[in-house]
């Protein structure tokens, strides 16, 4: 039997970052995906929120997204897009840029990393015991490993298996989606009737001054209201004509389907993110209509939380209790993204009062205060972990100062490239002897001149120095003493003085 020190099952957009984040910190580990490989069949995520965008600058492979996207503005909220331009990071846009060149992107780096995939085969169950799980795939073989995490989406056979409650909500609106030729083409872009949300595209697109520019040639992405959200049978090509015709009297000419697919609001989330020796993370652990496009991106963002934990307590530099922290912190992000996503659909919804309701939320997100607000929570940038009282910055996400130290400038993110944690001295004090741990936190003095701005809160005081977390949230921040600094060490890197 092959062994691993984590087993991911699933090789989307959520288990490719949590491979990488665990193979950067030396961990072995391994992923099972059902597909032969990484191609996506359908339209899913169309980019990249800003937190995101960090997150992978944090790892030095933003630069790979930047320069096969398109940089714009495109975080909304329901009806209307939020112009981020005006928030306090490098990243102060959206990236758009399909999920089939996310996922090639990851899989390149991942590659890179050496991580095995474990490609054509599913994984059909597991069992734990004390000391691990052995994982039962469908070509006979099977995997043992400290621990499994289950990123195989949202009908996840590992949620299942575990037990895993995933309660919530049932579908009250879907859509069908699909590629197809039209013998006529329709006007692209969005149209709002009284049958619902239609939208014409094509696959390649440019974005010039804020519009979508769609290519001139090739099949056509159709999206239209499906009159069955809890249906479970494929949708048809006559389930396409009929939805046009109702709204157009056309159905364009349209023949030759591609792909069809449906997507609806239900929105669940897992109960508990872990289980023993199981996690679960991205679409396994949430699913939520794709209004607002925050499934992806939160999914990345559960790996990134989720990768250095289990690199510190496999490596016996935490004790397990870290672990618990991953459901702690995630499943309240993950209670908002439903919460965010429900209003949305809301607020989509073709009747005179919704009209009505969606002029006034246009209004307030006319004004500065509430768009900066809605902005900083759909971009990701407003992450809070619970970290108790103090400073704003506590919990927070650590901004990419431009900082200059002994070896000349850099910049924060550039000091989380290897994923380690990092005790940044922003003062003079240079009195910080972090002998004990120096094998494991990186020190780094610095000096650092500009404001302290943080999305949605704005100004904040400067501290003389932060802990940083690996995934970038701050753990500590000083005030010119050390006082707590011993106690966020012990609790975040188990380490003692
Ligand atoms: C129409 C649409 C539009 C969307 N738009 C956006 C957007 O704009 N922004 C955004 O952030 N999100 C968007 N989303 C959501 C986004 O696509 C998902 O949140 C994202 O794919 C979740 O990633 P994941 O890795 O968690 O799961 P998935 O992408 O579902 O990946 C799961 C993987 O596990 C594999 N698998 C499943 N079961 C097994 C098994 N038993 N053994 C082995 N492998 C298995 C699957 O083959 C798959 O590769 C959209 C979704 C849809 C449907």
């Amino acid at each position: 039997m092959t062994e691993h020190a984590v087993v991911i099952s699933g090789a989307g957009p959520t288990g490719l970052t949590l491979a990488g984040e665990l193979a950067l910190a030396g961990i072995d580990v391994a992923i099972v995906e059902r597909r032969p490989d990484q191609a996506l069949f359908g339209t899913r995520a169309g980019g990249l929120s800003a937190r995101t965008l960090e997150v992978f600058d944090q790892r030095g492979i933003v630069d790979r997204f930047l320069a096969a996207g398109q940089i714009a503005q495109v975080t909304g909220f329901a009806v209307t897009r939020l112009d981020i331009s005006d928030t306090p990071t490098r990243h102060n846009y959206g990236l758009a840029l399909r999920q089939k060149h996310i996922e090639r992107i990851l899989a390149g780096w991942v590659g890179e990393l050496s991580v095995p995939i474990y490609r054509g085969r599913d994984v059909t169950s597991f069992a734990e015991d004390g000391a691990g799980v052995t994982v039962e795939l469908s070509d006979g073989a099977s995997l043992r490993a400290r621990y499994l995490v289950g990123c195989d989406g949202g009908r996840s056979l590992i949620r299942k298996a575990a037990g895993i409650a995933f309660d919530g909500w049932d579908a009250t609106s879907g859509n069908i989606l699909a590629e197809v030729e039209m013998a006529e083409e329709p006007s692209l872009g969005v149209h709002r009737t009284a049958l619902g949300i239609y939208a014409f595209g094509r696959d390649e697109y440019e974005i010039r001054d804020g519009k979508v520019i769609f290519a001139s040639e090739g099949p056509i992405g159709v999206m239209v209201p499906d009159k069955n959200p809890g249906a479970t049978a494929e949708p048809t090509l006559d389930d396409l004509k009929q939805a046009l015709i109702a709204a157009f009297g056309t159905d364009y000419g349209i023949h030759g389907l591609k792909w069809i697919s449906r997507f609806t609001d239900m929105s669940r989330q897992a109960a508990a993110y872990r289980k023993g020796r199981i996690f679960l993370a991205g679409d396994a652990a949430h699913v939520h209509s794709p209004v607002g496009g925050q499934g992806l991106n939160t999914g990345v963002q559960d790996a990134v939380n989720l990768g250095w934990k289990l690199a510190r307590v496999l490596k016996g530099q935490s004790p397990d209790a870290l672990l618990d922290t991953y459901h702690a912190e995630r499943h309240p992000v993950g209670a908002r993204v439903l919460r965010t996503t429900m209003a949305q659909v809301a607020l989509q919804r073709a009747d005179d009062r919704t009209e009505a309701l969606r002029d006034i939320m246009m209004e307030l997100l006319g004004m500065d205060e509430p768009r900066k607000r809605i902005a900083a929570e759909m971009s990701g940038l407003a992450i809070h972990y619970d970290l108790g009282q103090g400073h704003p910055l506590l919990g927070r996400r650590m901004p990419d100062l431009d900082l200059t130290s002994s070896d000349g400038p850099t910049r924060v993110f550039t000091l989380l490239h290897d994923a380690r944690p990092v005790l940044l001295v922003l003062d003079d004090a240079g009195s910080f002897d972090i002998t004990p741990w120096s094998d494991d936190v990186t020190l780094v003095h610095a000096r650092y001149a500009g404001p302290w701005e943080l999305p949605a809160l704005g100004p904040v005081s400067a501290p003389s120095a932060v802990l940083i977390r690996p995934d970038g949230y701050v753990a500590w921040v000083g005030d010119g003493t050390q006082d707590g600094l011993e106690d966020a060490m012990k609790t975040w890197f188990g380490l003692q003085v």
